[in-house]
């Protein structure tokens, strides 16, 4: 027994980066993963992981892949994206707010009856643009927030059905999407010039905060939101 065998996780952007740390690790203490992503989807992460191509602003597809899983134990929404400067036009904005908000709202409500069933998790991936704004990505900041407000709503609004709902926020962290900063050695310098830790994080720490939050060692824990930083935000 590895904590999770016999589970079902959806782990939405589980292809790449965090989410596809989480699926990895999840999958390797037992659980069945069905990982969500959009292109590339080709590269096998393990045996016990389905990579499924699926936008997941598509609502209608999108609710209908979750409604007909047999089981659902643990909803991880990790799917994000940023588009820096870009966020001041209103269309990118919208964009912006749709995959990293709404879509997680539209899982979390989809996902509802089926984690109600096993007692089931959700963990939404916030950041710690949550807790500053970031005048260079307006629409990214104001959703990770927003991610911050939807996990305590939903967690006062689903304890009662014995789901409990949480959110990390990562600091910097060695992803695709990070690239922009971590390949700029003057903005990389000036970020691990505040993380006390000094280095920047890996995809697989934020995967095992994760991986507490949906187990029973976090069973008090609801409406969390726990940073995974390296201590960025104490400074
Ligand atoms: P990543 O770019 O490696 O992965 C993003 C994932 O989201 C991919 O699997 C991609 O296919 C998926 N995705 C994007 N748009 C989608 C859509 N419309 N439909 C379905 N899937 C979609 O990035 P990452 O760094 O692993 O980011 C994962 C989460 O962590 C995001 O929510 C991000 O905001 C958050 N985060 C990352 C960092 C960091 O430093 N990397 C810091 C704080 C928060």
């Amino acid at each position: 027994m590895t904590g999770f065998d016999g589970q079902t996780v959806l782990v939405t952007g589980g292809t790449s980066g965090i989410g596809a740390a989480t699926a990895v690790l999840l999958a390797d203490r037992g659980a069945e993963v069905l990982a969500l992503g959009l292109p590339p989807v080709d590269l096998p992460l393990h045996a016990r992981i389905s990579q499924v191509r699926q936008d997941i602003t598509d609502r209608p597809r999108l609710t209908a892949l979750i409604a007909g899983l047999p089981r659902l134990d643990h909803l991880v929404n990790c799917a994000g994206i940023s588009r820096d400067r870009a966020e001041y036009d209103l269309e990118v904005w919208d964009r912006v707010l749709a995959v990293n908000l709404t879509a997680a709202m539209a899982a979390a409500e989809a996902a509802r009856p089926g984690l109600g069933a096993t007692g089931g998790t959700i963990v939404n991936v916030s950041s710690m643009f949550a807790f500053a704004g970031s005048r260079d990505r307006p629409a990214y900041s104001a959703s990770k927030g927003a991610i911050g407000q939807l996990t305590r709503s939903l967690a006062a609004e689903y304890a009662g059905e014995g789901i409990r709902v949480n959110a990390v926020a990562p600091g910097f962290i060695r992803t695709p999407l990070a690239r922009g900063v971590l390949g700029d050695p003057a903005a990389a310098g000036t970020v691990l010039g505040r993380i006390p830790l000094g280095r920047i994080g890996e995809p697989r720490e934020v995967a095992e905060v994760i991986a507490f939050l949906c187990s029973p060692a976090a069973g008090y824990v609801t409406g969390a939101v726990l940073p995974v930083d390296g201590g960025y935000l104490a400074t």
